[in-house]
C-alpha cells in the first residue's frame, strides 16, 4: 500500500499535470498539494485517538468520493477566502483527495469505501501508535518507484516549460504586463 511518501509523489504529479503553473513555484503549494493527496489518512489519527488503534476507522468514510467531494469543495472555498493558503481549484483538489483512494484501492488488495454511506470497507486488525509511526516513516518499493515515476513526470514538464521559454519571442518591455 502506498505510505505518506507515495501519495505525495502522485500528488505532486498530478497538480503538475492539470495546472497551468508549476507545483514548486512557491513553498506553500507543494505542501498544500501534499496535505490533500494524504487527508483521507486522518482516519488513522482519529482511531488512534478514539480507541488507540489506527486501523479503528481506516479506509471509511474518509476514502470516499463523498469525502473527496466535500473536503475539495471546503479547500476551495478557504482557499478563496484566505489569501494566505495556496489557490488550489475545486477539481484539482478534488483530483488530488480522489488520487488517494485510487491509488489505495489499485495497490493494495483490501478494499476502500468509495461509495460510502451506500458500502463501507473498514480495514481489519489493530494498529498502535508505533507501528503508525514505523510505517509512516519507513518507505517500500512501490512508495519508490512511485516517487521516481513522479520526479521523472515533474522533471520532464520542467524540461518542456523550458525549452517553450527559449523559443518564445522576446516582447518588447512596454507590451509585458506583469
Ligand atoms: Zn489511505
Amino acid at each position: 500500500m502506498p505510505l505518506p511518501l507515495g501519495h505525495t509523489a502522485i500528488g505532486l504529479a498530478l497538480y503538475e499535470g492539470v495546472s497551468k503553473r508549476s507545483v514548486f513555484e512557491d513553498w506553500k503549494t507543494p505542501l498544500a498539494a501534499a496535505l490533500l493527496a494524504n487527508l483521507p489518512d486522518i482516519d488513522v489519527f482519529l482511531g488512534l485517538l478514539w480507541a488507540w488503534n489506527g486501523s479503528a476507522f481506516h479506509r471509511g468514510p474518509t476514502h470516499s468520493l463523498l469525502f473527496a467531494l466535500v473536503a475539495a469543495l471546503l479547500y476551495a472555498r478557504a482557499a478563496a477566502l484566505w489569501k494566505g493558503l495556496p489557490r488550489i481549484g475545486f477539481k484539482t483538489a478534488l483530483l488530488l483527495v480522489a488520487s488517494h483512494v485510487a491509488a489505495d484501492a489499485a495497490l493494495s488488495s483490501a478494499g476502500v469505501s468509495w461509495f460510502w454511506p451506500f458500502a463501507v470497507f473498514f480495514s481489519q486488525g489493530s494498529t498502535g501508535w508505533g507501528e503508525v509511526t514505523r510505517m509512516a516513516l519507513k518507505s517500500n518499493p512501490i512508495d519508490a518507484t512511485l516517487g521516481f515515476a513522479a520526479f521523472l513526470v515533474l522533471a520532464l514538464r520542467r524540461g518542456l516549460l523550458l525549452l517553450r521559454a527559449a523559443r518564445a519571442p522576446v516582447l518588447p518591455r512596454e507590451n509585458v504586463r506583469r
